[in-house]
């Protein structure tokens, strides 16, 4: 194995471990991977081995065009074919899955972490979409890879960015977060469930709350994430 390989496992293994530091994890639900694009793979968690337990050694290489095992002696974890979807049609280099409470509530109420203020902003430029609901056939048959097919379906239908939207929930299910690595996917799985808690809030007190305005959001999301972002010390 490569060293960079080798640091790609370090690093996604580090990542899963943020994860279950976060608090965002019950028991083994969850994953992180991270993308090698020029060596065509990405590393992800293995499939059902506990946090504790986890170590570089454990992670699984998968192969980005076939999406077979590269390397590991574990299965890989059971959404691999999801990862590996996004990772075909998105630009990203991390990718991040949990059953966090508020988010996944949201999910099963098939309810959109609506873009409410400013904090919401700084993050996703506008609301986090719910996918639709899988048909029986596609849930039957490869249903991993169409939980990935239907993420990238509601992107492209609803012509949303997935550089400006960084993340999806997953009707019935729950979130996937992304980002430049694994690292930075966890990070915006953590504030996808801070915003989450926030979205319950408002629909609880105020359903009808009127929305902010778009050059607000703009504004905020671009001094951090656009071409001209200003935000920060570098
Ligand atoms: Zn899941």
């Amino acid at each position: 194995m490569s060293p960079r390989a080798a640091a790609l496992k370090e690093s996604v293994c580090a990542a899963n471990l943020e994860l279950a530091a976060s608090g965002l994890v019950t028991g083994t639900f969850g994953n992180v991977s991270g993308v090698d694009r020029d060596a065509g793979l990405f590393a992800i968690k293995p499939s059902g081995v506990p946090y504790a337990e986890l170590t570089p050694y454990h992670v699984v290489l998968v192969s980005l065009e076939t999406g077979e095992v590269i390397d590991g002696d574990l299965r890989p974890s059971s959404d691999t074919p999801t990862h590996l979807e996004i990772y075909r049609a998105f630009p990203c280099g991390g990718v991040a899955h949990t059953h966090s409470e508020f988010a996944t509530a949201l999910a099963q109420a098939r309810l959109p972490v609506r873009c409410m203020g400013t904090t919401h902003a700084d993050y996703f430029r506008g609301d986090v979409p719910v996918t639709r609901e899988l048909a029986r056939d596609e849930v039957e048959g490869e249903y991993e890879r169409n939980t990935g097919l239907v993420i990238v379906e509601t992107f492209t239908e609803n012509g949303i960015s997935p550089a400006d939207v960084s993340a999806v929930l997953v009707a019935n299910h729950g979130p996937f977060t992304w980002g430049g690595d694994g690292h930075e996917a966890v990070a915006r799985s953590e504030m996808l469930e801070v915003l989450a808690r926030m979205e319950c809030t408002i629909r609880a007190i105020a359903p009808d709350a009127p929305r902010p305005a778009a050059h607000l959001v703009d504004r905020h999301f671009l001094r951090k994430h656009g071409r001209e972002a200003y935000y920060g010390q570098d």
